[in-house]
C-alpha cells in the first residue's frame, strides 16, 4: 500500500472526511487514518444522525397518539416497537457510512483503519504511525480531526445499562419509566425529547439556572416553558454528587445551591454534561504540539496551524463550539489553504441548532451579548401562532427574533424557536453572511403560505411594521 502522501488526516468524522474530499478535489494525494471500522465519526455513528433518526421516529409516534385525532384521523392502537425503531436507526447509519466509503473511493482517498500517532514532525514531513497496522505513513501536511469523547462525572460510574451516556441512550432496548438526565444542554434536551415522546418521565438535573445557557435569555425561557408543557421537568441549580445503580433502580444524590441535599430515584440515568477533546495517544507532547489549559489543541486563530508548522487541527479538538458543520468548514478551509487557495471560515455566522420539537436555532449574538459589548440594537419578534402555514400544521408554539444594529440595521443575530427552525435559520445565516440589514430581509419576497414568512415578519417588526401582528 502507498505510504507517502501530500496530506494525512487523523480522524474520519465530518471534519476529517470533508477535509479529505476537498483536498482530493484540489489534487492533493490524501490519506485518512480512522480508528473505527467505518467513516463518519461520532456524528454519523453515535451522534447527530442516529439521534435525529430517533427524534423523527418518536415524533411520528407522539403525533399518532396526540396529534392525529384533530385531523380526523383515528389511530386506535398505536404502538411503538423499540427494536424496529432501533433497526431503522442502524440502517440509516449504515447507509450513510457506506456512502462515505463510496465517497472515499470515488475521490481516491486512502483510508487506513487504526489509531494514528504522530511519530516525527519536521517541516514538510510528518510521520504518522498506525498502531494496529504497525506501519507508518508520511505526509507533507497533517490535520488532526480526532473529535471529542464523552465527559463523565465523579461518583457516577457509567455501566451502560442503568447509568448511561448518549452512546447507550440511542440504543436502549426498552422505554425507561423514569429517565433522569444530568445536563440541560443539547444532548440532554434532544435525547430527553426522544424518550419523553415514547412515554418516559423525564427529570433533567442542571447545575446552572436554565437550559442552554448560551442562548438568548428570552428565547431560552420560551423554549424551556414549551418543553415543560410537554412534560419535561427540570431541577435547576442542582448538582449530582453521586449515583448508585442496582439491577432495577438508580439512586441519585443531589446537592442544591444552598448546600441542602436531596435524593432522586429513577430507573435510568443519562449523563450528558459535555464532551472533551480527544487527544489521547496522538503523540502530541512528543511532537511538540501544545494544548491549552482546557485540554484543547492550541492553534493559530486564522490558519488553524498548531505550534508545529505543517500540522493543523480542526473541530472538537480545538476551541470553539463542538459542531459537525463547523468542523466541516474548517476542513474545507485547511484543504484549500494547503492547496494554495484562500480558504476562509466566518465564525460569526455559525448556526446552532437543538433538534427538540419545536426546534431551537440561533446564529450570531444574543441580546445579552450585545448589551455586554455595549452595542445598541433593535429587535423584531414574530410568533408562529398567527402564521397561516403554522396554523394549518397545528404548530402554534414558538417565535422568531431578529436582532439588528440600531444605527446601521445590519443583522447581528437571529433566534428561532419553532417548527423547522433548523431549516428556517439558514436564511438568517445567509443574510448575515452577506451583511444584510433587517430591511433587506423584510423586503425579500417570501412565498405564502410558508413558515418562512415568520422570519420576514420578524424582520419587519425590527422597524415596528410587521403585517400580521
Ligand atoms: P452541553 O455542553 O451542551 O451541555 C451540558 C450541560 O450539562 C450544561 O448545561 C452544563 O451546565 C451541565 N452540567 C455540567 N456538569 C454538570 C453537573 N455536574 N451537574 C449538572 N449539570 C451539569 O453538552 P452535551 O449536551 O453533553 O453535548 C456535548 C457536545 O456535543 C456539545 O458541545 C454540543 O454542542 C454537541 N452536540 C451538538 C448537537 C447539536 O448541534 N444539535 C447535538 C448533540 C451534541
Amino acid at each position: 500500500m502507498e505510504n507517502s502522501f501530500d496530506l494525512i488526516i487523523i480522524g474520519g468524522g465530518p471534519g476529517g472526511y470533508v477535509c479529505a474530499i476537498r483536498a482530493s478535489q484540489l489534487g492533493l494525494k490524501t490519506a485518512v487514518v480512522e480508528k473505527r471500522p467505518v467513516m463518519g465519526g461520532t456524528c454519523v455513528n453515535v451522534g447527530c444522525i442516529p439521534s435525529k433518526a430517533l427524534l423523527d421516529s418518536s415524533e411520528h409516534f407522539f403525533r399518532a397518539l396526540h396529534g392525529f385525532a384533530d385531523h380526523g384521523i383515528t389511530a386506535d392502537s398505536v404502538k411503538i416497537d423499540v427494536r424496529k425503531m432501533m433497526e431503522r436507526k442502524t440502517r440509516i447509519v449504515k447507509e450513510l457510512t457506506d456512502g462515505l466509503k463510496y465517497l472515499m473511493d470515488k475521490n481516491k482517498i486512502t483510508v487506513f483503519q487504526g489509531s494514528g500517532r504522530i511519530e516525527k514532525a519536521a517541516p514538510g514531513s510528518v510521520t504518522v504511525k498506525i498502531n494496529e497496522l504497525s506501519t507508518a505513513i508520511t505526509g507533507k501536511y497533517c490535520v488532526i480531526a480526532t473529535g471529542s469523547e464523552i465527559i463523565d462525572i465523579p461518583n457516577v460510574k457509567i455501566d451502560g445499562k442503568k447509568i448511561i451516556t448518549s452512546d447507550h441512550a440511542i440504543a436502549l432496548e426498552k422505554i425507561p419509566e423514569h429517565l433522569a438526565i444530568i445536563g440541560a444542554g443539547v444532548i440532554g434536551l434532544e435525547l430527553g425529547s426522544v424518550w419523553r415522546r415514547l412515554g418516559s418521565k423525564i427529570t433533567v438535573i442542571e447545575i446552572l439556572p436554565d437550559i442552554l445557557m448560551g442562548l438568548d435569555r428570552q428565547m431560552r425561557e420560551l423554549a424551556r416553558r414549551i418543553l415543560e408543557k410537554q412534560g419535561m421537568s427540570f431541577l435547576f441549580e442542582q448538582r449530582v454528587t453521586g449515583a448508585q445503580a442496582d439491577k432495577s433502580r438508580v439512586n441519585i444524590q443531589l446537592e442544591k445551591k444552598d448546600g441542602s441535599k436531596d435524593i432522586l430515584d429513577a430507573d435510568c440515568l443519562l449523563v450528558a454534561v459535555g464532551r472533551r477533546p480527544y487527544t489521547e495517544g496522538l503523540g502530541l507532547p512528543e511532537a511538540g504540539i501544545k494544548l491549552n489549559a482546557r485540554g484543547r489543541i492550541e492553534v493559530d486563530r486564522h490558519s488553524l496551524e498548531t505550534s508545529v508548522p505543517g500540522i493543523f487541527a480542526i473541530g472538537d479538538v480545538i476551541e470553539g463550539p463542538m459542531l459537525a458543520h463547523r468542523a466541516e468548514d474548517e476542513g474545507v478551509m485547511i484543504a484549500e489553504r494547503i492547496a494554495g487557495k484562500a480558504g476562509h471560515i466566518n465564525y460569526d455566522t455559525i448556526p446552532f441548532i437543538v433538534y427538540t420539537w419545536p426546534e431551537i436555532a440561533w446564529v450570531g449574538r444574543s441580546e445579552e451579548q450585545l448589551t455586554e459589548a455595549g452595542i445598541a440594537y433593535n429587535t423584531g419578534k414574530f410568533l408562529f401562532r398567527p402564521n397561516g402555514r403554522a396554523k394549518a400544521m397545528n404548530e402554534a408554539d414558538g417565535q422568531v427574533k431578529i436582532i439588528a444594529d440600531k444605527k446601521t440595521d445590519r443583522i447581528l443575530g437571529a433566534c428561532i424557536v419553532g417548527p423547522n427552525a433548523s431549516e428556517l435559520i439558514a436564511e438568517c445565516v445567509l443574510a448575515m453572511e452577506f451583511g444584510a440589514s433587517a430591511e433587506d430581509l423584510a423586503r425579500t419576497v417570501h412565498a405564502h403560505p410558508t413558515l418562512s414568512e415568520t422570519v420576514k415578519e420578524a424582520a419587519l417588526a425590527v422597524d415596528r411594521r410587521s403585517i400580521h401582528s
